[in-house]
């Protein structure tokens, strides 16, 4: 006899939290609720988050803040607190885990989880249970945050964005007149180049997209073009991650401030750098095999060059060798605006054998980096630091240097 099965229809739910970094700031400072507040980047120069008020008086993401002070003589800038931003991420997270173990930690303010048992868990009808869901996020940690819910992770984060600011979406039953309404580019995964793409052939709307041939689709935006298509028919393709898939590569680096050809200054960059890279080959218990160096010149252009590695290694001797040999090699003819270090291939340690002339077995620089990754553990990120470093007293002097976006692990995207 055939068993019979009731499937339970999965649901996507899409969480983004409102303006997150102002509204982590409010959770602190409650005085900056209701003001028009901006929050500045590393350099103290550009607004890279604004609150909704800020907005209203036509200030703008990336927007220097002697522009943005113009527009709004009475709006509050603060500088960037990544530590404090992900301390609010992270009960986010709890929060969401107590709905579902199935939870994606998206980006620091986005997360996908599954929403089929939410009704269960508040013992709420299905649309006052997204309500509830809203409400406990706000009073529990303070963070206003939208909320969509369908079939797919694409209908769900159409639906949240949607919805902005503090709204839910359910897109269950018939969602055509809301798809008719939302141009394409607001999918996620089309870019400006795709829409233009699309729009030559009168593809305008999420809803034109999901009626048109799905091979055309394929064709003209590989398969993940076709994913998407399958996603806004309802049909999920694109799974809930709860783990993030293994690095291929791993990088650190950026804005060093002030350009600067000084060769002593490089030289405190390129330790910064790999003592930054260090920290993530630990966390994620990986080697590298090569050591790359981009450079960006104030002036346009840039260099790029490449060291391969003897051995698999996170060795701070051996990398900051190699990156202060690309240096030399760079020969560097200009002030430079940006340094990025890359660590690729990458390798699990435990995975390595050791060949017999090895040299990674040093048991005295083994020791010694044991020793000051105990410490700053203990004590503070870049309290034992290469003496190399000592050439960027600014750099260290400023607290919101220590922390970016990036150290906050386990995120699928940036
Ligand atoms: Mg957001």
């Amino acid at each position: 006899m055939p068993i019979m099965r009731s499937m339970k229809k999965r649901l996507i739910g899409h969480l983004d939290a409102d303006c997150f970094y102002v509204s982590a700031e409010r959770v602190r400072f409650p005085f900056l609720r209701g003001q028009p507040v901006g929050v500045l980047g590393n350099q103290g120069a550009c607004v890279i988050a604004k609150s909704y008020e800020l907005k209203a008086k036509g200030v703008s993401t990336g927007m220097p803040i002697w522009d943005a002070a113009k527009l709004c003589p009475e709006a509050v800038f603060v500088k960037r607190d990544f530590r404090w931003y992900e301390v609010l991420s992270r009960k986010m997270l709890d929060l969401l885990h107590q709905v579902s173990p199935r939870v994606e930690y998206y980006s620091i303010d986005e997360m996908f989880f599954d929403a089929t048992d939410l009704p269960q868990v508040f013992g709420l009808p299905r649309d006052e249970a997204v309500t509830e869901l809203q409400r406990r996020m706000l009073e529990e940690i303070g963070v206003p945050a939208s909320i969509g819910i369908a079939a797919t992770k694409t209908l769900a984060k159409l639906g949240s964005d949607s919805a902005k600011p503090f709204g839910c979406r359910v897109l269950l039953e018939d969602p055509d007149s809301f798809l008719q309404s939302q141009p394409v580019g607001e999918l996620c995964g089309i870019g400006r180049r795709s829409e233009q793409k699309l729009a030559e052939h009168g593809i305008l709307t999420c809803w034109d997209f999901s009626q048109a041939d799905r091979l055309f689709i394929r064709n003209l935006l590989t398969i993940k073009g076709e994913a998407l298509w399958y996603e806004l028919h309802g049909d999920s393709v694109q799974s809930i991650l709860t783990k993030r898939p293994p690095h291929k590569c791993i990088s650190r680096g950026g804005s060093l401030g002030k350009a600067t050809a000084d060769p002593r200054r490089l030289t405190g960059w390129v330790a910064r750098n790999t003592e930054r890279l260090i920290e993530e080959l630990d966390y994620y218990q990986v080697f590298t095999q090569r050591l790359t160096m981009m450079l960006e010149f104030k002036e346009g252009g840039g260099w790029s060059g490449s060291v391969s590695l003897m051995e698999p290694t996170a060795s701070f001797n051996t990398l900051v060798e190699a990156g202060k040999m690309l240096m030399a090699e760079a020969n560097v003819p200009t002030r430079v605006s940006h340094m990025h270090l890359l660590a690729e291939p990458l390798c699990f340690r435990r995975m390595v054998q050791r060949n017999l002339f090895s040299r990674g077995n040093n048991p005295r620089s083994e020791r010694l980096a044991a020793v000051k990754r105990l410490i700053n553990e203990k004590v503070g990120r870049f309290v034992v630091r290469s003496g190399d470093t000592l050439h960027l007293p600014d750099i260290y002097e400023d607290t919101t240097n220590r922390y970016d976006i990036c150290d906050v692990h386990g995120k699928m995207c940036f």
